[in-house]
């Protein structure tokens, strides 16, 4: 029997080898940092954890593809990015998980993501394994005509990697129902094949399912509810900030005006808005959805209430819940003490690892309900596995139905996350709690399966 502090031992070295291994990848040593640090208490607890080669198997992608996307833009010139699927674990089901377009892509930032998606998808409770994938294009200012070319190059190397039993990608940053669609049809062409669960986010009327698009941010704001229930309040009248103003952040401000919240900003990389009677969703959604705009053109078209910081940061606007719906690393620990200090109770992690390790502490330390995102932003990969069910099925679920299924699927990760973390001595510690609770769920599949 190996004690706690014996297994700590032994999980520092194996992270120190993780960056060795793995050098220049700083976003995957934090992910893989934030994981392990955490599992010490059940790997002591559980002597079959501590099987020779267990962790090392589960921090090595079981496939890793990187290729050379070719693509002309509309004066014929040709660009090359560099595509990328990291195959990270299929013990529990096919790799699941979305595709990044975003300059700022390479094979750390997506073995971080897909790293994260191995333990999101096992809290769902549902049969999806982790991937993540991506390129380093930039879809922003491109036509849609360039967006094409570069998703049907793009597929055009990934078709012999995926399929509905394999591995099934769906969108991420820069990647919504435009790239699905234009992705979708160059892989039926290809394969010359109706595979409907192939791909997830896809469009109404072609094997999409209702509330998919929704399903992220709508999940968050129930995840916040819920830690907040926890703490005896509810999210009626309270005020809350969030980052971004994309697919995630669209919907975490539509949900949190259905349960009585007040968004009072939202942001993208050129600055932030706040707008004091609370963000006009039809004003933003036209905006970003439709014009595909910037922020900036809200707070003009928005009136007195409304005003742009340029370069600035949503966390310095008084709120009592924060709500990071951009990307990685975007609330750091100075902006964990300004929320602190003007005293916010809860955050809740659309994004992926969008607070830092250092944040993160600071607001547990004071007392502050904080969701990480494998838990809080897990209600889009679930709906994503109940399109996967639809399509296997040849049917459509009402929008009643699959908010439903989300509902209940963002309340049993709440309390798995939330008993998990009382059963291993860590009471309102949800990282801890989703960590445990996600891992011990790929680990007994792992260890069922054998050495492979
Ligand atoms: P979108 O592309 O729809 O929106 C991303 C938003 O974040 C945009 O407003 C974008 O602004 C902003 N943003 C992106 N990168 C940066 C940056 N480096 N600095 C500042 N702002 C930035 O993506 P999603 O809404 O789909 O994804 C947002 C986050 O949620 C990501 O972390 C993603 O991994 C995570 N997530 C998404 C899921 C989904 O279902 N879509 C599921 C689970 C997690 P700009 O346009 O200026 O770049």
């Amino acid at each position: 029997m190996t004690t706690r502090s014996e297994t700590r031992t032994a999980l520092d070295h194996l992270l120190t080898e993780i960056e060795h291994r793995n050098p220049a990848q700083p976003e995957f040593h934090q992910a893989a940092h934030e994981v392990l640090e955490t599992l010490a208490p059940v790997i002591a607890a559980r002597p079959e954890y501590a099987e020779p080669g267990l962790i090392e198997r589960l921090v090595e992608p079981e496939r890793q593809v990187i290729f050379r996307v070719p693509w002309q833009d509309d004066q014929g010139r040709v660009h090359v990015n560099r595509g990328f699927r990291v195959e990270f674990n299929s013990a529990l089901g096919p790799y699941k998980g979305g595709l990044r377009f975003h300059s700022s892509v390479n094979l750390g930032v997506i073995k971080f993501l897909g790293f994260e998606q191995i333990f999101k998808n096992a809290l769902t409770g549902l049969g999806i394994g982790g991937g993540k994938g991506g390129s380093d294009f930039d879809p922003h200012g491109r036509s849609d005509a360039e967006v094409m070319r570069f998703c049907q190059s793009f597929m055009t190397e990934l078709y012999r990697h995926i399929g509905e039993h394999t591995d099934v990608p769906a969108g991420d940053i820069g990647v919504g129902g435009r790239e699905i669609g234009y992705l979708f049809g160059q892989y039926r062409r290809i394969t010359n094949r109706w595979e409907a669960g192939v791909l997830t986010g896809k469009g109404q009327g072609w094997g999409g399912s209702l509330i998919r698009p929704e399903a992220t941010g709508y999940g968050n704001v129930l995840f916040a509810a819920a830690m907040m229930r926890e703490r005896g309040e509810d999210l009626e009248g309270q005020t809350a900030v969030v980052s971004g103003s994309g697919n995630v952040a669209i919907y975490t401000i539509e949900k949190l005006a259905a349960l009585g919240a007040n968004a009072v900003t939202c942001s993208d990389s050129s600055g932030y808005v706040v707008d004091e009677k609370g963000i006009d969703l039809d004003l933003l959604k036209q905006i970003k959805e439709v014009e595909r705009g910037r922020v900036d053109a809200y707070a003009d078209r928005r009136g007195a209430s409304a005003r742009f910081v340029p370069g600035g940061r949503v966390w310095d606007v008084p709120a009592d819940i924060a709500l990071p719906s951009a990307t990685q690393n975007e609330l750091n620990e100075a902006d964990a003490e300004t929320l602190i200090r003007n005293g916010v109770k809860a955050v809740s992690e659309g994004a992926n690892m969008p607070a830092t390790p250092e944040a993160v502490h600071l607001l547990q330390k004071a007392g502050v309900a904080f969701g990480p995102g494998k838990a809080a932003n897990a209600g889009g990969v679930a709906v994503s596995a109940l399109e996967m069910a639809q399509n296997h099925a040849r049917t459509s679920w009402t929008a009643a139905r699959v908010e439903e299924e989300l509902t209940h699927i963002m309340n049993d990760i709440h309390t798995t996350c939330h008993e998990t973390a009382e059963r291993y001595d860590a009471p309102g510690d949800y990282v801890t709690g989703a960590n445990i609770a996600g891992f011990e769920r790929v680990a007994d599949a792992m260890l069922a399966q054998g050495v492979i």
